[in-house]
């Protein structure tokens, strides 16, 4: 019989599981969308429930096309980090998830820093606590929330660690998704005792980190009466995306940048953690790599995909329409002008990370006239995204030239590829089908633990399949970005801290 591994990433906009056999072929690959909930101050939430759902759904629909329960030999799930999940015993959900994006911790985090300093915590968590941060979300969430935190039996941190309590009852999570968090310690590879402890916060309220490649559980019987999946089923610790990306891309090799344009984004490349000095600056995150002995830094971009799905609004997209025919419409007339004049789109429409830190929306678009076309501002965007991302390698002290890789569903929109391309003045290599390369990196995790996976290289080489194809960048257009590039800085820093 044939033997799989069935694959998840749960994203932000879909889950989306292949099965994976031991030559690494992929098969029966589904997405399912998932609803994003925003509120007032900032909340960004997504249902748990939904998720679990989402994943029975996959399980369901394989059944039905004739997969045999018996032919998955484990479980690996990858996804988004940096979410709180508080839990009761019973293993449910206690609230939304509140996600990586959610930035209404601000006052917390500032209040973390002061107690604890802020160059002190850099030191030893290798990353800068922000609204972002976990410990900030939890004191936030626990004040709001006294008897909902009296019933929390443990707090979780990554969309897929939920999922593997929901299939086989433990609180995991591994060691990339926990430097997200801000209460890691990457050199003891433990929880900050103390800084939970000054918080109020019980060591027995955090999730067991483990290698990504451990069998976290089984797959329980109840698990097995909503899923499907057969009892006992072994399913892996598994690994958060941002590393199961970069392995899934072929990243491998130390110092080669890559791209993920998703709904969000990141630039990043791998570095030995042996000796690893801090990044310039605090922008810049320092995150476990997927294999021990690696650190993967990172520059994490909050605006990128969702600012190209918010200019279709601009070509008429409204909410239950088809977005494929507005990506289609956006980008046929973004392709009609060449040069958008001296416009310059500042592409913080949400809250930013990197190259700049801003807790609340500061988007811009400076230098419109009388004479300023839709067309040229549909472009505009895609440039001013564009920068923003070298702006992001430069600090990350991107070194080399060659291809650089790309990822992501963003990649589908050729013409803020090739504005990507004449901005960083490099050729970008793209997957077609990018859209799996999660999932297809922690596959490639539980192949290896089943033995299956020898080379990765040769392994993702059969798993990923088609073709890649080159962006070429313009070299008058990208001259021109160049020469446009300090003044772009410069204004996205004037509006940035321009008082309100
Ligand atoms: P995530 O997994 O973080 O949700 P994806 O890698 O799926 O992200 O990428 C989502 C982004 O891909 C969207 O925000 C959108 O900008 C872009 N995208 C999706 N479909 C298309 C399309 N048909 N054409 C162009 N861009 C697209």
């Amino acid at each position: 019989m044939n033997s799989f591994v069935a694959i998840f990433d749960v994203g932000t906009t879909s889950l989306k599981a292949a099965l994976l056999s031991p030559h690494g072929a992929t098969s029966h690959q589904r997405v399912v969308p998932l609803t994003t909930w925003t509120g007032t101050e900032g909340a960004v939430e997504q249902d748990t429930d939904h998720w679990f759902r989402a994943l029975a759904e996959v399980a369901t629909t394989w059944w039905h096309a004739g997969v045999n329960p018996s032919s998955i030999a484990m479980i690996a799930m990858t996804g988004q980090m940096q979410n709180l999940v508080p839990v009761d015993a019973k293993a449910g959900a206690l609230c939304r998830a509140i996600l990586y994006s959610d930035m209404r911790a601000a006052e917390e985090s500032e209040s973390v820093n002061q107690c604890f300093g802020e160059s002190v915590l850099r030191a030893q968590l290798g990353n800068q606590v922000t609204a972002g941060s976990l410990l900030p979300k939890m004191i936030r969430w626990r004040n709001r929330n006294p008897e909902l935190f009296a019933r929390t039996s443990r707090f979780l941190f990554g969309a897929k660690d939920y999922l593997v309590l929901a299939l086989c009852g433990k609180h995991v999570c591994d060691p990339t998704t926990a430097s997200t968090t801000g209460l890691y310690l990457p050199g003891a590879q433990a929880w900050h005792a103390s800084l939970l402890a000054a918080f109020g916060f019980a060591m027995d309220l955090m999730p067991e980190i483990r290698a990504p490649g451990d069998i976290a559980g089984n797959v329980s019987a109840s698990a097995c009466a909503q899923t499907g999946f057969l009892e006992g089923t072994p399913v892996i610790c598994g690994l958060g995306d941002a590393a199961a990306t970069t392995l899934g891309a072929g990243v491998t090799e130390c110092h080669r940048p890559y791209l993920y344009l998703g709904t969000t984004g990141w630039i990043a490349h791998l570095l030995p953690a042996k000796d690893l000095l801090p990044p310039a600056t605090d922008v810049i995150f320092t995150l476990a790599g997927a294999d021990p002995g690696t650190a993967l830094r990172l520059a994490p971009v909050l605006n990128a995909g969702n600012i190209v799905s918010w200019a279709l609004t601009l070509v008429g997209c409204t909410p239950g329409d088809d977005p494929e025919k507005f990506f289609r419409i956006l980008e046929e007339e973004a392709a009609t002008v060449d040069g958008v004049g001296d416009l310059q789109f500042i592409p913080y429409l949400n809250a930013e990370r990197c190259p700049i830190q801003t807790t609340s929306p500061n988007g811009a678009l400076i230098g419109m006239s009388v004479t300023t076309t839709r067309a040229q501002i549909l472009r505009s965007i895609l440039e001013g995204l564009a920068q923003s991302l070298r702006w992001c390698a430069q600090l990350l002290d991107v070194q080399g030239d060659g291809n650089m890789r790309v990822i992501g569903g963003g990649t589908r929109n050729r013409i803020w590829l090739q504005s990507v391309a004449d901005a960083f003045g490099r050729a970008l290599h793209v997957s077609p089908d990018s859209d799996m390369l999660p999932a297809l990196g922690v596959g490639l995790i539980a192949a290896r633990s089943l033995g299956w996976a020898v080379d990765a290289k040769e392994f993702l080489r059969s798993a990923s399949g088609a073709a890649s194809s080159l962006v070429i960048p313009d070299a008058s257009r990208s001259a021109a970005l160049k020469q446009r590039y300090a003044s772009f800085k410069r204004i996205a820093q004037t509006v940035v801290s321009m008082p309100r």
